[in-house]
């Protein structure tokens, strides 16, 4: 059996070639795949019954091999999580979410992540492994079958779930460009937004790409000590370099680079913090999301009161940085990074 999901429609050509299937066939299955998101053969009805049996005892289609482990729904009705098993059995989290604009999706780059950020729940078991790119585009895929009967179909993705993506570049970003393919989801780079921890070689080589995908950048302090505590990647790539790189993105392609900023009370949350970020992002073409902390128990931090995120939103804006607070959707299901597939694993081990 050829899996098939994920290739190219020259590949596919080719190896339908192999077995006698005629190009204008793997148009079809094309069609059928990632337009229709129909993972089963015998659904493709414009295919002759004998090519039918054809495709079936020779290719197989990733999706259809997926479980779903747990499927969520947040009391807010519009975030959706989905805990999948891939073949080996490792498992990964995806975030649907429903917004005035259409659908979003939120994916995994990797099985777990080594990255060791201190408020994370995804980096708690460390990495087992970088997921393929047929992995990546499975997680819109699903996404796109179960939304297909109301006439919905993902329309923005972040690479903002477990993993660190620059660590995993060319599965990630073959995965987006696969999606930016008009046969496929037609989805324009203004509406992916890539999410990393600091990896300059990573972001270097996103700005020799070129592409105007939006690049997001975890930040969370701006103090040198604090933020290798929070975030020891900060050692290898301190932040001020990154900012410099990140900057160099924003002019090169012309895309505004976002901040995220996690708030944990008493620890990077005074207006002193407020006025130093500031003061790095001035004059730069940048924005801010402040995240009030999501509390991982395993962790122990809090989020600050309502006041307090206020004040340091106050801050920011008071000093032209444009600042927004993310709303925060899903908290009833698990929805922060990794936390479902933590609390899955540990019942596992009960
Ligand atoms: N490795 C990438 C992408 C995955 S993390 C990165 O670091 O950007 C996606 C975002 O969720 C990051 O900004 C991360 O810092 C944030 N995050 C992780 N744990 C969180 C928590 N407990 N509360 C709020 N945000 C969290």
């Amino acid at each position: 059996m050829v899996e098939i999901f994920g290739l190219e429609l020259d590949k596919l050509i080719e190896e339908f070639k192999k077995v006698g299937l005629p190009a204008f066939r793997a148009k079809q299955v094309f069609q059928w795949v990632y337009q229709k998101a129909v993972f089963d053969f015998s659904q493709m009805r414009n295919i002759s019954k004998a090519d039918m049996e054809k495709l079936a005892s020779n290719f197989s289609l990733l999706p259809a091999k997926i479980k779903v482990l747990q499927e969520l729904q947040s009391q807010d009705g519009i975030t959706g999580k989905f805990l999948l098993e891939l073949e080996d059995g490792a498992t990964v989290e995806t975030v649907l979410m429903h917004h005035d604009y259409g659908y979003s999706i939120c994916v995994s780059s990797q099985v777990g992540c080594d990255m060791h950020c201190s408020f994370c729940a995804s980096g708690l078991l460390g990495c087992v492994r970088s997921l393929t790119k047929a992995e990546i585009l499975v997680q819109v895929y699903i996404c796109n079958n179960r939304l297909k009967d109301g006439n919905g179909k993902v329309a923005r993705i972040v690479v903002m779930g477990s993993g660190e993506p620059m660590l995993n570049f060319d599965n990630v970003f073959g995965a987006l460009e696969f999606l930016h393919s008009e046969d496929t989801a037609n989805m324009s780079y203004r509406n992916m937004t890539v999410s990393t921890c600091g990896v300059i070689p990573g972001i270097k080589r996103m700005t020799e790409l070129n592409h105007p995908i939006n690049l997001a950048i975890s930040l969370h302090a701006v103090r040198e000590n604090l933020r290798t505590e929070l975030m020891p990647v900060n050692k290898a790539y301190p932040f001020v370099w990154v900012i410099g790189v990140a900057e160099e993105y924003a002019k090169v392609t012309g895309r505004e680079v976002t901040y995220e900023y996690i708030l944990i009370k008493d620890k990077n949350d005074s207006q002193e913090d407020a006025k130093l970020l500031a003061n790095f992002l001035k004059f730069k073409h940048a924005s801010v999301n402040i995240i009030p902390a999501n509390p991982v128990p395993e962790h122990g931090w809090e989020r600050p009161g309502a006041m307090r995120i206020d004040k340091f939103l106050t801050v920011l804006n008071n000093n032209h940085i444009n600042a927004t607070l993310r709303k925060e959707m899903g908290t009833d299901i698990n929805a922060a990074c990794g936390q479902l597939r933590n609390n899955y694993l540990k019942g596992k081990k009960l």
